[in-house]
């Protein structure tokens, strides 16, 4: 792949790192790439950060063919810059692009365009702790007609932007609403694929669980609203008498990448881990009687958010007496020390820029 680079001519002053926040603040360049049936991908490039031109008639506004990925950049102790798992992501967006019949980007692509792309704008990595380099590949749907049917032509981007720690006042405990009305994904559905289209699809719940004072909403299963799925826009997990327990991917969950390295992390250090279906009934006894010990969501933007109080139909339990569970803490160490590069990796997750 050959990638044309245009460069900036006014770059922009860099945000003030202890006031990042999440998805505010865009690098100076971005990466671009077409796709038709006809030349398949074509035109890599790299060009100033701006707004892009689209059809009126574009295939995306229309009928939601949209996916996208979300993965950081991390500045080591060293000053290096270091990504995790990347290659993870690539497979995700093709198993995505699947789905949504939008034409796979070859991994090889992915990380070529993803590396050339933070070189060039690697200042804005930023150092201070907790914080990272968003990057936001996304791929979608560009024909220029109304007709109904699987895209001919597709738009491949690549943004950056710098975010702030998740956690400026440490880890803290969340209170989650059980929804017991909207669902998320269905089996069959587009729940597996990261697309635009599910959180559209989930925003109104989100809202009124804001508006109840709740930070995000517990999804259950589309076809019954019996079995626990995900936890806002990220994977949950359930120490119960000392087994965790995480729902099985049913094929209306999201396969998180925090998920899976929680996982074999669980395995390698000898904890008892299943993967399993797991009912609202069962999760809410375990609460009564106490024998959940700990719950927490994972996923890139907050790697392990713990959580500390559930409602499921007006009835409010505290999980862990509102504290941060001991399991919950050393797997948050855990990651978030082999992602910033400051405790050896010994599962080769990481990628050097
Ligand atoms: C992205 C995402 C996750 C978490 O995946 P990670 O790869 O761990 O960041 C979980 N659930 C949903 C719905 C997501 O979109």
């Amino acid at each position: 792949m050959e990638i044309k680079i245009t460069r900036s001519e006014c770059l922009k002053a860099k945000p003030d790192s202890n006031a990042l926040g999440f998805g505010k603040y865009f690098t100076d360049h971005m990466f671009v790439m077409d796709y038709s049936k006809e030349e398949g991908w074509h035109d890599a490039r790299i060009i100033p950060y701006g707004n892009i031109s689209l059809s009126p008639a574009s295939t995306t506004l229309h009928y939601g063919t949209e996916i996208f990925e979300g993965l950081k950049a991390y500045r080591r102790p060293d000053g290096g810059v270091q990504l995790f798992r990347p290659i993870e992501n690539a497979k995700r967006m093709n198993r995505s692009a699947d789905r949504l019949c939008l034409p796979e980007f070859p991994e090889e692509y992915f990380l070529e365009a993803l590396k050339t792309l933070i070189k060039l704008d690697e200042d804005w990595v930023p150092s201070e702790p907790g914080t990272s380099l968003y990057i936001r590949p996304f791929l979608f749907g560009n024909d220029e007609t109304l007709g109904v049917h699987a895209v001919n032509h597709a738009t491949f981007m690549i943004i950056l932007s710098p975010v702030g720690s998740y956690y400026k006042e440490g880890l803290n405990p969340v209170s989650i609403m059980i929804e017991d009305q909207d669902v998320r994904a269905v089996r069959g559905g587009t729940g597996e694929a990261k697309c635009g289209g599910n959180y559209a699809a989930s925003n109104r719940a989100g809202d009124r669980a804001e508006k109840k004072g709740y930070s995000q909403v517990l999804w259950l299963d589309g076809v019954e609203r019996k079995y626990i799925e995900e936890v806002g826009a990220m994977n949950v997990m359930f120490k119960i008498s000392g087994t965790v327990v995480t729902p099985a991917l049913s094929g209306s969950i999201l396969p998180g990448i925090t998920r899976k390295s929680i996982i074999e992390m669980l395995k390698k250090e000898g904890y008892k881990i299943e993967e399993r279906r797991l009912s609202v009934e069962e999760l809410a006894q375990s609460m009564k009687d106490g024998t959940l010990e700990e719950a927490w969501g994972c996923g890139t933007a907050a790697v392990v958010s713990p959580i500390g109080e559930l409602c499921y139909k007006d009835q409010v339990y505290i999980v862990n007496e509102g504290k941060i569970g001991e399991l919950t803490q050393h797997l948050y160490d855990t990651l978030t020390g082999i992602q910033w590069g400051k405790t050896e990796d010994t599962y080769g997750w990481t990628v050097q820029l």
